[in-house]
């Protein structure tokens, strides 16, 4: 079977740091190792010793003096809209109307779904994130040019069809049958297959009839190790909109309660105007609320409270929502997470960045046995980063005097720039694409 020694600054996160200095919540070894073997984690700790239990010959991979993380986990964005990202001056409604309902027509055509699908999964890996969950477009075909592109890389990914049959254009909408059966016809065909986790995707209220939701509700009760995603409460217009729609739900949370599509493997976009009331039934149930930073701020929808999140014991989870947000990087996303927070008097220390991008993530999606941390009998999904990747960041860094400074400067610094390599169960995926490109210019 065939070895990897990873060789570097390790750091990984074993539970959520409790303060700014909570040396108890991670693991760090200065000159550490990561063995892999089979595409699985087989030893992490240091390099002098892992490299005495590794076999003979074995290949290293030296990256000292760069720190090698668990890969990066995004938990909300869209795939067809990669091409959308960065669409001028409107709000939600009038953006998904103007830009995106437009755009993701153009997924229909098989070859366009693919040729984004590969472009999509060679930024999220760029960025260093080697699991995302992401809807796919109305079309069937578009969830089988992104499981591909998924399964061609190696990834584990997680995604679904939008399922919606009102207030969008003819072209994407489905019926309540039709999303039913395609739902379930792709749910057989991808969910577990390699590394593919399905998820239930009806997009919103606004956009889904109540019959709709009755389907959606048979496909969770049908298939309860799927995953759900749906978006809640992000903007005033769309709240107002929703719950007219539905006028007998206590409020727009109460419309996803009734149709039981709020679980422990649900994940619900942004969640910025809820009541009291409305985050307690996400702790009850387990439902996971999706902190967006960038694509709150580009859309101009508002601030997510995470404190209340947190006194109400309610989960909670970080996301770039591409393409209302605004970048692929994980880096680029925490770092306007900690500015919405601190708008808020709130604080989000770098430890709690970094554990949220990797274990935290990996919890809200109840993967953590398998991605997120680097343990013994983890995937050997793992990510490089480069403290003084840019300039100004290799001159800050010379003033840096803890690991909190670096992560700290990572975070509000960094982006793909700084993800000097990133590996895909064991697998060097971010060299070999650079060669590849390198190769094209050739070639062109
Ligand atoms: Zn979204």
């Amino acid at each position: 079977m065939s070895e990897l020694l990873i060789r570097g600054r390790v750091l990984t996160f074993i539970d959520e740091p409790k303060g700014i200095d909570d040396t108890a919540s991670y693991l760090t070894v200065d000159d550490g190792a990561v063995l892999v073997r089979g595409g699985k984690i087989a030893a992490v700790g240091d390099y002098a010793e892992i490299s005495k239990t590794a076999g003979a010959g074995v290949a290293v991979a030296d990256h000292r003096p760069h720190l090698i993380l668990p890969g990066l986990i995004d938990t909300h964005l869209h795939f067809p809209q990669t091409q959308a990202i960065a669409s001028y001056g409107a709000q939600l409604l009038e953006w998904l109307n103007t830009y995106i309902f437009v755009e993701e027509q153009k997924f229909a055509e098989p070859e366009h779904a693919a040729f984004i699908a590969g472009r999509f999964m060679d930024e999220l890996l760029a960025n260093g994130t080697t699991t995302a969950v992401a809807y796919c477009s109305v079309h069937p075909q578009s969830v089988d040019a992104y499981f591909t592109a998924a399964e061609q890389r190696g990834m584990l990914m997680v995604g679904g069809k939008v399922m919606m049959d009102r207030n969008a254009p003819d072209a994407l909408r489905d019926t309540p049958q039709k999303g039913y059966d395609e739902t379930k016809r792709l749910i057989g065909k991808w969910h577990g297959r390699g590394r593919a986790q399905y998820a239930i995707s009806p997009r919103f209220a606004i956009t889904s009839t109540p019959e709709q939701m009755e389907m959606a509700q048979a496909l969770v009760a049908e298939h309860r190790d799927c995953y759900v995603q749906t978006h809640l409460s992000e903007n005033k217009d769309e709240i107002a909109f929703a719950t007219s729609l539905y006028p007998d739900a206590k409020d727009y949370t109460d419309i996803y309660a009734r149709y039981d599509l709020l679980t422990d493997k649900t994940l619900l976009g942004h969640c910025i105007y809820l009541s009291d009331r409305e985050i307690s039934v996400l702790a009850e149930t387990g439902a996971v609320g999706v902190f967006c930073p960038t694509s709150n701020l580009f859309l101009g929808s508002g601030l997510f409270d995470r404190d209340r999140f947190d006194r109400l014991g309610a989960r909670w989870s970080v996301a770039t929502d591409v393409g209302a947000g605004t970048s692929f990087s994980m880096l680029e996303t925490m770092d306007e997470a900690y500015k919405v927070l601190h708008l808020q008097g709130q604080r989000l220390s770098p430890l709690n960045s970094f554990y949220r991008m990797t274990l935290g993530n990996a919890r809200a999606l109840g993967l953590q046995d398998r991605i997120g941390s680097l343990h013994v009998g983890a995937d050997a999904d793992i990510v490089v980063l480069d403290s003084s990747g840019k300039s100004a960041m290799e001159l800050r860094m010379r003033t840096a005097k803890s690991l909190t400074d670096e992560l700290f400067i990572l975070q509000t610094m960094g982006d793909d720039r700084c993800v000097s390599e990133v590996y895909v169960a064991g697998k060097a995926m971010k060299k070999r694409k650079a060669t590849g490109a390198a190769r094209a210019l050739e070639t062109a």
